[in-house]
């Protein structure tokens, strides 16, 4: 790779930092359309990070954990080249939308065409223009919409480089996660560049705890991949995260009024009520019970259900005692003060 970062037909020097404005197909109303990436060159050659969000339009946490990353002073001391894009769905994100306007998942759509869809033309310009300049790469995500995901790190973990990376992130739970077709980081793992998908919170908010953990993770990441100095802070070592070898999702068996009796991060045993769900109309009342042991990683946030849907993701482990656990202490580390109050006080809950 050659010494020069040159991006959008731009060429940023070292020791610089630029906003750089990829053109995009207008919207209907003439309005230009462009696709915003900041790039933060550091005075030596290093690696080159991209750090991506809202891919899917409606998931914001990662737009605010770019957003405070690049307020961080320690970025004057950048080794190697960061790249980020806070918005990679800009059309999506007007609408509030996950999709593109052509009703595409974009990240289905990579590794994307000059002359296909709109979604692949993104997928095929964040490709060309961010992709293949970068040595690393970092996708943020959040649950769908009406839907919270415990923060978690999913990667290709069989890959050495990527486990490693994922360790460094410093959250709990890591998923081993099959590459699913079409998405950004397939694409990337084509290109031999190990990739980590971030997914902490839901869809249309901000959740301070998988914001700050976001940060923090993507700090880590940089000073393990040496772009950024070690930390000088002598705390102890954070234990090592727990793999999970699968994970299983738990369907509504019943449609009507939903409540859940866990929350995310719960300790759950197999055949274990999860939440009861109740005809409004004065019928009975069904329970939802766990498919299999485990942490519950994602639930619905929603109270309206139909009968199928999935309203809990339970990933299983070799000891989840030991899982729930470091779960606690990592709510407890990365929660704002008003938040201690009502976190910590009781051990998860064991149902
Ligand atoms: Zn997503």
């Amino acid at each position: 790779m050659s010494d020069d970062f040159v991006i959008g037909g731009e060429l940023i020097q070292r020791r610089s930092r630029r906003l750089v404005e990829l053109p995009l197909p207008p919207l209907y109303t003439h309005t230009p359309m462009t696709l915003p990436v900041h790039v933060v060159r550091g005075a030596k050659e290093g690696p080159r990070l991209f750090v991506s969000a809202a891919l899917h339009g409606d998931e914001l946490n990662g737009t605010e954990i770019i957003r405070r990353l690049l307020k961080q002073p320690a970025l004057r001391l950048l080794r190697g080249t960061l790249v980020a894009v806070p918005i990679v769905n800009v059309y999506g994100l007007i609408h509030h939308s996950r999709y593109l306007p052509d009703r595409r998942d974009l990240n289905r759509s990579f590794p994307g065409s000059v002359k296909g869809s709109l979604a692949a033309r993104l997928a095929h310009l964040f490709m060309t223009e961010i992709v293949h300049k970068c040595t690393h790469g970092i996708d943020l995500h959040t649950g769908a919409i009406h839907r919270s995901n415990l923060p978690q790190i999913r990667a290709n973990l069989d890959d050495p480089e990527t486990a490693r990376l994922a360790e460094s992130f410093g959250v709990p739970v890591l998923l081993n996660a099959n590459l699913r077709d079409g998405s950004l980081r397939e694409a990337a793992a084509e290109q031999g560049i190990p990739m980590l998908l971030y997914e902490a919170g839901e869809a249309l908010r901000f959740n301070e705890v998988a914001i700050r953990a976001g940060v923090k993770g993507v700090i880590s990441v940089m000073r393990n991949l040496e772009m950024l100095p070690a930390s000088r802070s002598r705390r102890k070592a954070r234990p090592e995260p727990f793999v999970a070898r699968s994970s299983t999702w738990v369907r509504a068996s019943a449609s009507g009024l939903f409540r859940r009796v866990c929350s995310l991060g719960s300790r759950v045993k197999r055949g274990a009520v999860l939440g009861l769900i109740d005809d409004p109309f004065g019928g009975g009342e069904s329970e939802v019970t766990a498919a299999a042991s485990g942490i519950v990683i994602g639930c619905s946030e929603i109270p309206l259900v139909h009968e199928g849907e999935a309203l809990f993701h339970i990933a299983r482990f070799e000891d989840i005692r030991e899982v729930a656990g470091q779960i606690e202490s990592f709510q407890l580390e990365h929660a704002p003060e008003e938040m201690l109050e009502t976190i910590g006080q009781d051990e998860p809950p064991i149902v």
